[in-house]
């Protein structure tokens, strides 16, 4: 706070009050855009490094603005988590997943981000529940990531939250696995079915020995405690080489294919992505 010079303190300065300015009108465009059909869920195929088929794609969301275009999750999601509106984006982007889910192959599953913010909500388990219900998706072909920073507040409820998730027959994945702080006790608590190894340490893969050993071991603690382990942000033939080596289970990276809108990605499903 700055002193104005008659002992009256202001608390924003007018940076300060046209960021404000900008976050309310984003807010309020967000709110505004998802009655009027902007937002459009993106899939990134995942797969398999035994059969190189695809066996599930990402749900990532996108808003296509009228007039800034199609703006990337990491300019809104947060201010989405600030003001409460990823409650409502968070059911709109499962509710799309799971429908356009329903036109796939059956052995292709979808995974949808989960925000820590809607953990908080004391309906999660239900909303997801409804939504399974309403589009008559099979709860088997769902699964839910997570990050670690959900399990670090209030561990108990948490986990209860997780393991009711969990008893309605989807799967639960622990995303960008080895960012966050002392994962292994998680581990330990809590039976995910997959750990998605975070891009930076598939960024290195190609320079750093340490890298790979950590890709590596991660791959192997996997395999002994029976999860999945999918390796993200694989863009390239050796980084792809490197995580079969390393033995992850899954990839997922710009190497195969971006997210792409859900009519590129169905005519992606069925055929081999490799060779
Ligand atoms: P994330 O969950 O870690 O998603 C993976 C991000 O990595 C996506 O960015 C994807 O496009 C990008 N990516 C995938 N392969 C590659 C690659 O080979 N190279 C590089 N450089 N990047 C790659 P995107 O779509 O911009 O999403 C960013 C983040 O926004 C997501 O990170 C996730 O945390 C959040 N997000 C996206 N959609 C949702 C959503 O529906 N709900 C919530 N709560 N968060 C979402
Ligand atoms: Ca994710
Ligand atoms: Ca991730
Ligand atoms: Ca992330």
């Amino acid at each position: 706070a700055k002193a104005d010079g008659k002992g009256v303190y202001r608390i924003f300065s007018p940076q300060m009050e046209e960021d404000l300015q900008n976050r309310r009108n984003l807010e309020a465009d967000m709110r505004h855009g998802i009655k009027l059909g902007q937002f459009e869920v993106h899939y990134q195929p995942q797969i398999s490094l035994k059969t190189r088929k695809i066996v599930a794609s990402e749900a990532l969301v996108r808003w296509r603005h009228p007039e800034r275009g199609l703006i990337p999750p990491a300019e809104f999601i947060p201010l989405a988590e600030e003001t409460g509106f990823i409650d409502a984006l968070g059911k709109w982007v499962l509710q799309q997943a799971c429908q356009d889910a329903l036109n796939w192959p059956e052995d292709v599953r979808v995974s949808v981000n989960l925000s820590p913010v809607q953990f908080r909500q004391t309906d999660l388990v239900d909303t997801v529940k409804t939504v399974l219900e309403l589009t008559e998706f099979d709860a088997r072909r769902l699964e839910l990531e997570i990050t670690e920073s959900v399990l670090l507040q209030d561990n108990a409820a948490n986990l209860e939250v997780l393991n009711r998730l969990r008893s309605l027959g989807l799967t639960i994945a622990l995303d960008d696995f080895g960012t966050g702080y002392s994962s292994l006790n998680y581990l330990q608590r809590f039976p995910f079915d997959k750990l998605k190894i975070d891009r930076s340490f598939v960024r290195d893969l190609e320079n750093r020995p340490d890298s790979f050993a950590i890709v590596q071991s991660i791959a192997t603690l996997g395999r002994n405690l029976k999860m999945l382990t999918t390796a993200e942000g694989v863009e390239t033939q050796t980084q792809l080489d490197l995580v079969i080596k390393a033995g992850c289970s899954e990839s997922q990276g710009y190497y195969f294919s971006p997210p792409v809108p859900e009519t590129e990605f169905r005519t992606m499903i069925g055929r081999k992505t490799s060779d």
